[in-house]
């Protein structure tokens, strides 16, 4: 028997396999989806079967072991993996390897293996009680009176000589068994009963005869809610629901609420997890001994056999799209697997992405609304503050009448929620006297000031230095700080707000696991009365106290040199909206920017999500951007700037030459950020309708570009940002 190994090496061609000779005693075992230890030159590689045949062209090797007792990839992910590997462009090995947790990946020595304990149980009841009438010592008494009552319990409970001692006489005996490392209770409360708006969108989710369904339910519309009934029902019908959401540091939140309901059928999966417990969730998915998952992207790849639905909640969030390669979109994933499992696909949100809303106005998506909020609650107010005015006041962090409401509530015993998409202390230092600005000795940006660890840092490449106070160019001036992060916000308000309780999200005070939890348990606890953070806490949290929300700058982002600069702007104005008076108490949320006439932030003022859409639906059709054309985005990148912006111009002046009709060819320009650790970026944008003239073109392209070892093509088909 021979077979073809997909090898963890990553080459040229895509695809590419390997032959191997499997020795006679090895041939049972053998199955597509496998993995095995093969000789590879000098080294031993590991590597997926993918194909089992009788004849080779060439003197084989033959394999050395076979690593799995059951194929971690089924026939369905193979087959996915090789699409996801066409139509971004890139290796079938990283795909395949993305699909699954870290623990199964070779490169990464995790050594992780199942948990086993030791309980231990008594032989004989009889026995036992005869032996406890008799036996002297105490802690054997105790031992033996536990294990009447409960059966089976750890061994370690008990001190090893007692333990040995009962053994030696055949008492008790001593069983192995694996244990998850999240363990969940078996407890099941009943689903709330649905109010009549959101009995009609399931209905017309149920109903509907398309494969893939937007929800585009208001904040705090009781969107989950609808989640848990259909997943109820899918896995009434013995099939598999997969819910995906964008971040962790929402998870607790709808993760309790999904637990409180269907306990131990769910499996979780999300960065925030330790690589072991990952790897224990994942076993409860291969071994069939759950029917739900919960999880970032990734988790749409979950090795269930029969899937029944897949939903997306935020399906506007831009973590659905992975960053670097593999750079597929779950979204586009979750489509291709439910059309295989012949179930249902549902995309959630408020603010759905302008793409999914214009697919459901075409006919290609069925529209489910949602309308008003589940408990009567009412939309919060929303007041935008032109800081231009203010400015000339004085005030340049908060306005007056943000500080007014602040106050306001902390008399009333109300919540605050404060947001401001930058961490650290300051934006940028500048010195007083020559103007210059300190930057990254690596990259093209700003370094960011943090208060707490005294350090100056460079957001992009991690560089760190210690905070200096004097200008390092002219030597004489004082460098200042300017512009804002979360640190300085929380410095601020403490200091105008002494005896109030602070707490701050971000990267910075979330890198411990289980950090999230905490900070999200403290504030629903009323332990603190003003939370402040960066985008993290714009999304999914449910806090009823909340009654206030400031967007302390709401043009961080709209300045991007993005297409997409309004629409998550309006996304970021909505989703922060949200969190604001979801109980019986009112809301209201203050915006702060310096473009008050701004069209994205009235609209998302208004609550006006399709008035938002009708007018930026305008500006795509006429800039000729998604969703009229789709894009690739071009990186090229290199050491040189001189030789990296030649053969960026050689590669465009190749796709203008060889382009179809329908392709638009943009660039190269400098990217955004121009050089990060000191290698410099180049983008070209190609706008395209159809798919494999795309595909034609880009793999042309990087056939031409492989041997040059001077710069580097990345490509990234639609990408999330520019
Ligand atoms: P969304 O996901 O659309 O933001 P949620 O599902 O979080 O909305 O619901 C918002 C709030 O309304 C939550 O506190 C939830 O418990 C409550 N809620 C939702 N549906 C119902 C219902 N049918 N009956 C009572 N309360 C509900
Ligand atoms: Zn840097």
């Amino acid at each position: 028997m021979i077979i073809s190994v997909l090898v963890e090496i990553k080459f040229k061609q895509k695809e590419k396999t390997f032959d191997y000779i499997v020795p006679s005693v090895m041939i049972d075992k053998i199955e597509i989806g496998k993995r095995v230890l093969v000789p590879f030159g000098k080294q031993k590689l590991e590597g997926f079967i993918i194909e089992i045949k009788e004849k080779s062209d060439y003197e084989l090797r033959e394999i050395i072991s076979i690593i799995d007792e059951e194929p971690i990839l089924n026939k369905e992910l193979l087959n996915l993996g090789k699409m996801i590997a066409k139509e971004n462009l890139c290796n079938l090995i990283s795909v395949y390897q993305s699909m699954l947790p870290k623990a199964y990946k070779a490169s990464i020595k995790t050594n992780i293996k199942p948990k086993v304990v030791t309980f231990i149980s008594l032989t004989d009841k009889t026995l036992s009680k005869n032996y406890l009438s008799k036996t002297k010592s105490v802690k054997q008494k105790e031992l033996i009176t536990d294990l009447l009552n409960k059966n089976k319990e750890l061994k370690n409970k008990y001190e090893s000589y007692v333990v040995r001692s009962l053994l030696s006489k055949n008492i008790i005996k001593e069983e192995k068994e694996e244990v998850y490392r999240i363990y969940d209770k078996n407890e099941c409360e009943e689903l709330r009963k649905l109010n009549p708006y959101q009995t009609e969108a399931l209905n017309k989710i149920k109903n509907s005869e398309k494969d893939v369904i937007l929800l585009n339910g208001i904040t705090g519309s009781g969107k989950t809610e609808i989640y848990m009934h259909l997943i109820n029902e899918v896995i009434q019908n013995n099939k598999q629901a997969i819910l995906l959401v964008p971040e962790i540091s929402l998870t607790p939140q709808i993760i309790s609420r999904f637990k409180n309901h269907f306990s131990n059928k769910i499996a979780i999966l999300h960065s925030g997890l330790s690589n072991a417990e990952r790897y224990d969730e994942y076993r409860k998915i291969l071994k069939g001994e759950v029917s739900i998952v919960i999880g970032a992207r990734s988790a749409v790849f979950a090795p269930f056999k029969n899937i029944g639905i897949i939903i997306i909640d935020e399906e506007h969030s831009t973590t659905y799209k992975q960053d670097h390669n593999p750079k597929y979109n779950a979204i586009d994933v979750a489509i291709k697997r439910c059309k295989y499992h012949n179930a249902k696909v549902i995309l959630g949100s408020a603010t759905p992405s302008i793409e999914s809303y214009a697919r459901s106005k075409k006919g290609y998506y069925e529209l489910v609304e949602l309308g008003k909020r589940a408990n009567e609650a009412k939309l919060p107010k929303v007041k935008i503050i032109d800081m231009k005015e203010e400015i000339k006041c004085g005030n340049s962090i908060f306005s007056r009448e943000l500080l007014e409401n602040i106050n306001d509530r902390l008399e009333k015993k109300e919540q605050i929620m404060l947001l401001l998409n930058k961490r650290g202390y300051s934006s940028y230092l500048m010195c007083s006297n020559c103007g210059e600005v300190l930057k990254c000795p690596n990259c093209d940006i700003t370094l960011t000031y943090h208060k707490t660890s005294g350090m100056n840092r460079c957001h992009y490449c991690g560089y760190a230095q210690n905070k200096v106070d004097k200008c390092p160019f002219c030597k004489q001036g004082e460098l200042k700080s300017f512009g804002i992060g979360t640190e300085r916000v929380e410095e601020e308000i403490k200091k105008i707000f002494p005896n109030s309780r602070i707490l701050r999200m971000d990267i910075d005070t979330t890198s411990k696991k289980g950090s999230h939890e905490k900070i999200i348990n403290l504030f629903m606890s009323h332990k603190a009365d003003i939370l402040i953070g960066t985008q993290m806490i714009s999304k999914g949290l449910d806090f009823p106290l909340v009654t206030l929300v400031g967007v302390i700058n709401a043009d961080t982002i709209l300045n991007l040199p993005d297409f997409r600069s309004a629409e998550k702007t309006f996304q970021l104005i909505s989703q922060t909206s949200g969190r604001a008076g979801r109980s019986n108490l009112e809301g209201k949320v203050i915006i702060q920017t310096f473009n008050p006439d701004n069209y994205s932030i009235n609209y998302a003022k208004n609550h006006d999500y399709i008035g938002f859409y009708n007018e930026e639906i305008k500006i795509r059709k006429n800039l000729k951007y998604p969703p009229y054309f789709f894009i690739a985005l071009l990186k090229i990148s290199g050491k040189e700037f001189n030789i990296s912006l030649n053969e960026s111009k050689k590669i465009s002046d190749y796709a203008k030459k060889n382009k179809s009709e329908d392709m638009i060819v943009l660039g190269p320009s400098v990217s955004n950020v121009s050089r990060i650790n000191n290698i410099y970026y180049f983008q070209i944008i190609i706008k395209f309708r159809n798919k494999e003239k795309i595909q034609e073109l880009l793999n042309n392209l990087i056939i031409i570009t492989e041997n040059n070892s001077k710069i580097n093509l990345d490509i990234d088909i639609n990408p999330i940002s520019l």
